[in-house]
């Protein structure tokens, strides 16, 4: 890192800490997303399958092939909700992988004790530029929320960068995409895999393959779900 970048960084982190912050949704001072708006999104749940998008109150529809087993989706990706995970994901808004944090563990039921959280381990590029790990850090502080242990059980083995592509291609490029790694010491399980915005479920179905490979259930979390046209 040169020594521009180091001292964006710490003017950045200033800023992060005085400035005070402001809701995506409605705009007023005080949280990145206010209680309100946080209900808001909270009272629209996404209930579909993750794959077809067909209304379903949990899982995927059995006429696809996946090892997922249960799924759960905060919402879809309208709004305010829409609004948040593009200023975490590219307006370095870092504040507000809290915000998707406390949506996750205010959607999800009580987990098992035994649940150990997964992350989908996002192309290496794209944390190089915003500097951080935005599923990451999601799924850490829902982690520490939650109680669970989280475990980095998936690497990346490409780095195709996925959003150009179809369905066909998705797919394919998924099944290829990620590598299974350090599985000793696994509690019972489930394994509760988490992602930011599913569109094919391309990605998570591939991950989920990989995953149940552990023996243990898969279970899907993501924030939200986005059909692909
Ligand atoms: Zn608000
Ligand atoms: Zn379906």
């Amino acid at each position: 890192m040169g020594g521009k970048n180091v001292k964006n960084t710490i003017v950045e982190r200033v800023l992060q800490i005085v400035a005070p912050h402001l809701c995506f949704g409605c705009g007023k001072i005080g949280a990145v997303l206010c209680h309100d708006c946080k209900y808001n999104i909270i009272d629209e749940p996404f209930w579909g399958c993750i794959v077809c998008g067909k209304p379903k109150r949990e899982g995927v529809c059995t006429e696809h092939e996946t090892s997922i087993e249960k799924t759960f989706v905060v919402s879809q990706r309208i709004g305010t909700l829409e609004t948040l995970i593009n200023g975490l994901k590219f307006h370095n808004n870092k504040a507000a992988a809290q915000a998707c944090a406390e949506l996750l563990h205010e959607s999800l039921p009580i987990l098992p004790s035994s649940a150990t959280i997964v992350v989908v381990p996002t192309v290496r590029s794209h944390i190089r530029q915003r500097g951080y790990d935005h599923i990451d850090l999601i799924a850490r502080q829902f982690a520490a929320m939650r109680g669970l242990p989280i475990r980095y059980l998936l690497r990346r083995a490409t780095t195709d960068v996925q959003h150009l592509v179809g369905r066909e291609e998705r797919r394919t490029q998924a099944d290829r995409a990620f590598e299974l790694v350090e599985t000793d010491d696994l509690s019972m399980g489930p394994i509760l895999l988490i992602d930011d915005i599913i569109t094919t479920a391309a990605t998570v179905t591939a991950a989920s393959k990989l995953l149940s490979q552990t023996g243990l259930p898969v279970w899907v979390a993501a924030l939200a779900y986005q059909p692909l046209d």
